[in-house]
């Protein structure tokens, strides 16, 4: 007797994460998934709204033939694309990619948050600053307070580069407007595929 393969999945649904995403409405974050046991692919649903659908009748479990027509929510999908899903280029880190749009998202609003505090300690200090003697000490204090500034957007960005980075090989994106997570994703729409700039073969299509 042949060895059981071990059982591996992929996953369908409108969240990102998922191997096939399909981002419609009648899709659920995470709505299916296809297990491969042995040579077998089976066809599940997790509890979606919209339901999956087999030749037209509504599944929660079914082992798919190659000639089942296959809808999720009211997304036809070709058994080719989910069985296609399950051999993932060792190059591809789509999945991975998609995840540093939060990453990205939460540099930028811990950045402002930063520059904001820089304004609310300037009105701070015209405070402090209306004695004379006051008015010296309020220059001090905002020059401690700039320095910190400093410091922590220092540490922000040094935390960045080890989390803002190639998922393949873990070079750094630079901080700029041109390497926000929006830029490298229009440049991948632009060339069709992502790649890492360092050139370690890292792909993220689309
Ligand atoms: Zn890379």
């Amino acid at each position: 007797m042949q060895a059981t393969e071990n059982a591996k999945y992929i996953t369908i649904g409108r969240g990102k994460t998922n191997h096939i995403v399909v981002p419609t409405l009648s899709v659920t974050d995470l709505h299916a998934r296809v297990t491969k046991v042995g040579n077998e692919y089976w066809l599940e649903d997790n509890n979606s709204s919209n339901g999956t659908y087999v030749n037209e009748f509504r599944i929660l479990k079914r082992r798919l033939q190659p000639d089942d027509q296959v809808r999720i929510g009211n997304q036809p999908i070709t058994y080719r694309r989910l069985i296609k899903a399950f051999s993932r280029n060792p190059d591809d880190y789509t999945r991975e990619f998609a995840e540093l749009e939060g990453v990205w998202n939460e540099y930028v609003a811990l950045k402002a948050q930063l520059e904001n505090r820089g304004i609310s300690d300037q009105i701070a200090d015209l405070a402090v600053g209306v004695p004379l003697i006051g008015l010296a000490l309020g220059r001090l204090v905002g020059a401690e307070r700039s320095a910190r500034k400093r410091r922590e957007l220092a540490d922000l960005e040094a935390h960045m580069t080890q989390v803002y980075a190639c998922p393949k090989c873990g070079t750094p994106f630079p901080l700029t407007r041109d390497s926000s997570y929006q830029m490298l994703m229009q440049r991948s729409i632009n060339q069709k595929q992502g790649h890492c700039l360092a050139g370690c073969g890292a792909i993220w299509t689309i």
